[in-house]
């Protein structure tokens, strides 16, 4: 029989779940992404989407509080109009977790590119995973699943 219960919302990357909403045109389907979907209601998003930008677009990495294309042009208006109505489905949905892309300067949590462009790595937060983080939702990234896939519903969660 299946177990009835609360079942938790939570957000997602969109392009994790195989969306083409990358920078590069593409997306990239998890092999959890069943699983998750058994487990929890997932609320797909693309910040960078919803900020207005279009797919594929020119790759942007952080510099100094900011937000840059490959060619220079300063994204960061979009990168936070996009964060800000994800976090507005956030709070609609109740969501206290979050599964994002690693390494974007939208998703990424714990480590980003440097804004050289050159594939170096530095500790930081992407824009979006910065205002979840403020706003107390916990961000995982796609290599932190076992966790959540693991867990039983909202009991296991503190
Ligand atoms: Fe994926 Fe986030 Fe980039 Fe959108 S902004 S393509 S959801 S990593």
């Amino acid at each position: 029989m299946k177990e009835v219960g609360f079942i938790m919302n939570v957000l997602i990357s969109a392009c994790l779940l195989g969306v083409n909403c990358r920078y590069s045109g593409n997306g990239i389907l998890i092999k959890d992404a069943e699983t998750l979907k058994e487990k929890y209601h997932l609320v797909p998003v693309c910040p960078e989407i919803f900020g207005g930008m279009s797919t594929p677009r020119e790759p942007a990495e952080q510099r100094n509080g900011k937000v840059f294309s490959k060619s220079g042009e300063d994204v960061t208006a979009y990168f936070e109009k996009g964060a800000q109505e994800v976090l507005k489905l956030a709070k609609f949905y109740d969501c206290k977790y979050a599964i994002l892309k690693e390494r974007s300067p939208s998703c990424g949590h714990g480590k980003v590119y440097d804004g050289t462009f050159s594939g170096t790595i530095i500790e930081g937060d992407g824009v979006l995973a910065d205002i979840l983080g403020k706003n107390g939702i916990e961000v995982f990234g796609e290599s932190q699943l076992n966790y959540l896939v693991g867990l039983n519903f909202h009991n296991d969660i503190h």
